[in-house]
């Protein structure tokens, strides 16, 4: 029986009364005041001048990639380790995903690795901000000015998180978030393409919405999408986003907690780099050795408490199998790392009994 899941969303807000509200004046399609609401107050929340919603996060990436206009014939930079629909997306467009390496500390994309994947078919860096901490992003605008590339954040994992004082998907040309029911705000299934460029949240509510020509009824211009976001996942976004300050800090507490607790055992956390605010989207630990992984996972789990793994690199996986290069950070970090309960609901007594069970399982370790 699982007593501690992986995650479980924080609803205890006026969640229910939107939901019912849209329910009550049958707004419950993908038009409706809270939907407008929704993107204007994400927007403002993460400091964009444009914010269109979709349906899910992996959506809001394939429309990021075709606002730039990828497709065939392109190579886009991705890291291995990260989620599949990142990759995923870039394959819809007909572009190509170039794997690159991680990096050790912080487990995010490695810059200098990237640099190397360049080639001239290359048209964007796709920087995915793993586990609600930040990339390197200065050093990714360089290599991009440099090249003359696109730069896309996926930020999926990084609501809340700030580099240098500045919200997570302002830095480079377009960017993509997800509301899936573990992500820290959440709308049951959804997501937001985020740009400050007009033109490109043009093409994205273009897309997203079958390809509809202005001013004229039932006329499509383009072969376009039905990617919009319904009523009422706004609803929730909106009651989500009225808490997202105390979501967040208790998600931080959560992590703090975690690490304060395990600091002299064998665990390894991912390294904060400085300037960064890290959201602690999933608190991961690594074991020293890739053996100890699954037998803490066994304990964790005979005691109630689920966990998950690190993401296996996308390199591995059958449909990209054929890809060039090795990844042995990225191998290595998923055969090590895992996900502990990351909810933010998660209370002090709750985490002093996790992590006794992990304390338990360390202290049985020659290591
Ligand atoms: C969750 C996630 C996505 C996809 O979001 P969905 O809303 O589940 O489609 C994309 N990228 C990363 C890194 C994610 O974690």
């Amino acid at each position: 029986m699982i007593k501690y899941p992986i995650y479980r969303p924080s609803l205890a807000g006026r969640e229910r009364d939107y939901v019912l509200d849209c329910v009550d004046s049958t707004w419950i399609s993908s038009k409706g005041k809270y939907v407008d609401r929704f993107e204007n107050a994400f927007a403002d929340y993460v400091g964009a001048r444009h914010a269109a919603s979709v349906c899910n996060g992996t959506v809001a990436l394939h429309l990021a990639l075709l606002s730039l206009d990828i497709g065939e014939g392109d190579e886009v930079i991705v890291p291995t380790f990260t989620y599949v629909a990142s990759v995923n997306a870039i394959t819809y467009t007909g572009a190509v995903p170039v794997f690159a390496e991680s990096r050790r500390d912080t487990w995010q994309l490695d810059a200098s690795d990237v640099e190397t994947r360049i080639t001239p078919r290359t048209k964007a860096i796709l920087l995915v901000h793993l586990y609600g901490h930040p990339c390197d992003i200065a050093e990714f605008r360089k290599i991009a000015d440099r090249h003359g590339l696109h730069l896309i954040e996926d930020c999926a994992e990084a609501i809340g998180t700030r580099y240098h004082g500045q919200h997570v998907g302002t830095f480079g040309d377009v960017a993509c978030f997800s509301f899936f029911g573990n992500k820290t705000i959440t709308t049951g299934e959804g997501g937001m393409v985020v740009t400050s460029r007009a033109e490109v949240d043009a093409k994205v509510r273009h897309l997203k919405g079958q390809g509809l020509a202005s001013g004229r009824e039932y006329w499509h211009d383009v072969i376009g999408y039905n990617y919009r976001m319904t009523n009422i996942c706004a609803a929730l976004g909106c009651a989500q986003l009225e808490r997202i300050e105390t979501i967040i800090e208790n998600k931080q507490r959560v992590a703090l907690a975690y690490q304060d607790a395990l600091k002299d055992t064998p665990a390894v956390f991912q390294h904060q780099a400085e300037g960064v605010v890290h959201s602690h989207w999933m608190c991961s630990i690594l074991t020293r050795r890739p053996e100890q992984r699954d037998p803490l996972r066994k304990r964790l789990s005979l005691a109630g408490i689920e966990t998950r793994p690190l993401f296996p690199p996308i390199h591995l996986m059958p449909m990209y199998a054929g890809a060039q290069g090795d990844f042995p950070v990225a191998e290595d970090l998923a055969a090590r790392g895992m996900n502990l309960p990351s909810y933010p609901e998660l209370s002090p007594a709750d985490i002093h009994y996790i992590t006794d069970v992990m304390t338990e399982e360390f202290n049985e370790w020659v290591v």
